[in-house]
């Protein structure tokens, strides 16, 4: 019930689509983490969510243990978007109703409920700042109610965990975004337990 509830929670927020997974069913591989440092991914190093500084996919799959529910969520892009800089505004949306979805399913008594979204904070948050702040150790994040780690740092499989939603028919393109001929999705996902 709680977790139609929070399906509700998401599509009155604004996605496309929202589906719960077994967290068990997300698959992650070090391969796909390993894209973030040697395809020398522009924002590597420049955030607290991404990498080096999250725990990557042997960190994620101690956490994925402890959950048994994950609330995966899209929002349909058209192609010409995905390519254009308008995407980062998709991203951003994810990014805030990924962490809405996580604080309202901590407020529902799912305390441990952790939100990821697609893209880099650095760039769709804090691309006006030189620095992080977290990784400066300056101060605290400046968007702690918004801004999500990565999913591409952690190896996750965006494409198999949206096949996994019942959302086929899609090729990876970057981390959380995905594409067919002519519509991509940008995509987030919470842990909820
Ligand atoms: S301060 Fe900005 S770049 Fe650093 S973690 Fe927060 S949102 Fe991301």
């Amino acid at each position: 019930m709680s977790l139609e509830k929070l399906i509700n929670t998401a599509l009155e927020s604004g996605v496309s689509d929202a589906a719960v997974i077994s967290a068990q069913d997300i698959k992650v591989q070090d391969e796909l983490a390993a894209l973030c440092t040697d395809s020398r991914c522009e924002n590597y190093g420049l955030s607290a969510g991404c990498p080096p500084f999250v725990s990557g996919p042997s960190g994620f799959r101690k956490i994925q243990k402890k959950f048994n529910h994950a609330l995966v969520i899209k929002i349909d892009v058209p192609l010409e978007i995905l390519m254009a800089n308008q995407v980062y505004e998709i991203m951003k949306i994810v990014h805030e109703i990924a962490a809405y979805v996580e604080s309202s399913a901590v407020k529902m008594g799912y305390t441990r409920s952790k939100a990821f979204a697609g893209g880099s904070c650095k760039k769709i948050f804090c691309h006006e700042y030189r620095d992080c702040c977290v990784i400066s150790k300056k101060d605290r994040c400046r968007n702690p109610e918004s801004a999500r780690a990565s999913m591409s740092g952690f190896g996750i499989n965006v494409a198999e965990m949206l096949k996994t939603a019942g959302w086929s028919g899609t090729s990876i393109v970057k981390d959380g975004e995905t594409s067919t001929d002519s519509m991509s999705w940008v995509a987030g996902m919470v842990l909820v337990g």
